[in-house]
C-alpha cells in the first residue's frame, strides 16, 4: 500500500470515530470518501444523503447515478477519481451543513487533498466551492457565476485546477440544469486529457 493510501485509510478511520461536530449523533455510517489514492481528479460534494449514510459510501443514490453518467461524458471512471464531501456525516433530514460543521470537518478534507495531490478539483455545488475557494482565499459569490470556469487555486499547499459545477442533485430537482452540468463535465474531460485553455489565475 502506498503512503497516500495509508494516509487516506488513517483519515477514514478517524472520520468513523469522529465526534467533532453534532452531526456524529445522527449518522448511521460516516462517509469518508473513496476512490483512487493517486487520482488526478478529486470531486468534492456537499454531504452524505440517505443512501450514502446507509452504505457509508459517497454518491450511491440517484445523484450518484447521474454523477457516474457525467464522469463517463468526461471519459473518466469512478475507479480513476477520488470522491468525497465537505462534511462526512449526514445532516439530519438532508438539511444543509452549517458553517461550524463545515469548519469542523475541513481538516479531514485538507488531509485528503494533501495525500492525493490531485491536479484537478471538481467542486460539486456551492458548499464545496465555498469551502475550496475559502481555503484558497479566493472570492466566491454564487455557484451559477463560478461554474464552468477553471481557476488555478492554491489549496492545502497545492496548486490545483479548480472546476466548480452544480451539485448533481440539482439536476434531479430541475432537469433543465442537466445541460449545464454536462457542459462542465465535457470541460473536465478536456482538462483531464490536457486540453482547455483560458484558465483564470486567482492566486
Ligand atoms: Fe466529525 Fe465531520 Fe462527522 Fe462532524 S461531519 S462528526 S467533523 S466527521
Amino acid at each position: 500500500m502506498c503512503e497516500a493510501a495509508r494516509e487516506l485509510e488513517r483519515v477514514a478511520e478517524e472520520v468513523r470515530a469522529c465526534r467533532r461536530c453534532p452531526l456524529h449523533a445522527h449518522r448511521t455510517n460516516a462517509v469518508p470518501g473513496e476512490g483512487n489514492p493517486c487520482a488526478r481528479v478529486m470531486l468534492i460534494g456537499e454531504a452524505p444523503g440517505y443512501n450514502e449514510d446507509l452504505h457509508g459510501r459517497p454518491f450511491v443514490g440517484a445523484a450518484g447515478n447521474l454523477l457516474n453518467e457525467m464522469l463517463k461524458l468526461a471519459g473518466l471512471s469512478r475507479e480513476a477519481v477520488f470522491i468525497t464531501n465537505v462534511v462526512k456525516c449526514r445532516p439530519p433530514g438532508n438539511r444543509e451543513p452549517s458553517e461550524e460543521e463545515k469548519e469542523a470537518c475541513k481538516p479531514f478534507l485538507i488531509r485528503q487533498l494533501r495525500a492525493i495531490k490531485p491536479e484537478i478539483v471538481v467542486c460539486l455545488g456551492r458548499h464545496s466551492a465555498g469551502v475550496v475557494f475559502g481555503m484558497a482565499g479566493a472570492k466566491f459569490s454564487s455557484i451559477m457565476s463560478a461554474r464552468g470556469t477553471v481557476r488555478l487555486l492554491r489549496v492545502a499547499g497545492l496548486e490545483v485546477k479548480c472546476l466548480p459545477t452544480l451539485h448533481p442533485a440539482a439536476a434531479l430537482y430541475n432537469p433543465r440544469l442537466r445541460g449545464l452540468i454536462e457542459a462542465d463535465f465535457r470541460l473536465l474531460g478536456q482538462l483531464a486529457s490536457g486540453g482547455a485553455g483560458g484558465l483564470e489565475r486567482w492566486l
